[in-house]
């Protein structure tokens, strides 16, 4: 039994997590699944997606691919250029990353929408809260007063000034139907999503293969340091990444390892 086994299962704070454990990313996300169920923020199916997540990244190797990090810096030049980027938060988001979606929004000026598929009142109000908690200052998805065309009621409900009049749209770990609908409104979308073979990345124009955890702060140090580039340098990366090589790299790294 190595020393690593030791590492209990219901540790109450990630930093009771040794930094050196193998399996460190992995046991921490699973912690900030368990603490978003235990607090209202994530669904317990939440926690089948994390399971999935974790199955793919694994396999990815657990770091951002080359093909990832290009389309990252994508995102971050799209959100730059729009006019209303919005990223959408839901309860697996909240629980793994809030504090980076506020760094996200604040380095692109975007704004914050709780977007869930298992809706209700209070679930919407402790993801807005624990986002509030990490620095948000305006949360939207409250409202829900508009409506995603071709989707079920509840899934369907959206901020008229939030998602529903955005141009860019980050959509992490979004399920099919909506991501499929959020197209035909021919917004731009931005996935993340580990599983390249999902509808999600299958229909997004900038696919991120890769896990949230890594693909934020990556996303806002890219934004940072294209904060002073001019229009034409920003179409320049638009223009030169290339979306089915992005998943095909992926693709090819879960299957074969290279
Ligand atoms: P579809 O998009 O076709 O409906 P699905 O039913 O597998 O596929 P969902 O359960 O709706 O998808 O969403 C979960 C998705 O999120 C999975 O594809 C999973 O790989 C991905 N995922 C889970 N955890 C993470 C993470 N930490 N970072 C990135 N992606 C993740």
């Amino acid at each position: 039994m190595s020393e690593y086994d030791t590492v209990s299962a219901d540790v109450q704070h990630e930093e009771e997590i040794p930094e050196d454990h193998p399996r460190y990313q992995d046991l921490i996300t699973r912690h900030r699944i368990e603490n978003g169920v235990e607090k209202g923020i994530t669904h317990l199916q939440g926690m089948h997606a994390e399971g999935r997540g974790s199955a793919f990244d694994y396999l990815l190797g657990e770091e951002t691919i080359p093909s990832a990090d290009a389309a990252e810096r994508a995102a971050a030049a799209h959100l730059l250029l729009a006019e209303k980027p919005v990223l959408s938060i839901n309860g697996n988001v909240a629980a793994l990353v809030p504090g980076e979606m506020v760094e996200l929004a604040d380095a692109v000026d975007a704004d914050l929408e709780v977007n869930l598929f298992n809706r209700t009142p209070e679930r919407i109000e402790a993801i807005a809260d624990h986002l509030r908690e990490h620095g948000a200052e305006d949360v939207k998805g409250l409202t829900a007063d508009a409506r995603i065309p071709n989707l079920d009621h509840q899934r369907a409900k959206v901020d008229a000034d939030g998602i529903y009049a955005a141009d860019v749209v980050v959509v992490p770990l979004e399920d099919g139907d909506r991501a499929e609908a959020l197209q035909e409104m021919e917004k731009t979308e931005i996935v993340i999503d580990l599983n390249p073979l999902s509808r999600s990345p299958q229909v997004a124009e900038i696919p991120i293969v890769d896990n949230i955890i890594r693909a934020v702060p990556n996303m806002t140090a890219h934004a940072e340091e294209l904060a002073t580039a001019s229009e034409a340098e920003l179409r320049t990366i638009i223009e030169e990444f290339d979306r089915e090589h992005a998943l095909a790299a992926a693709e090819e790294r879960i299957r074969n390892g290279v």
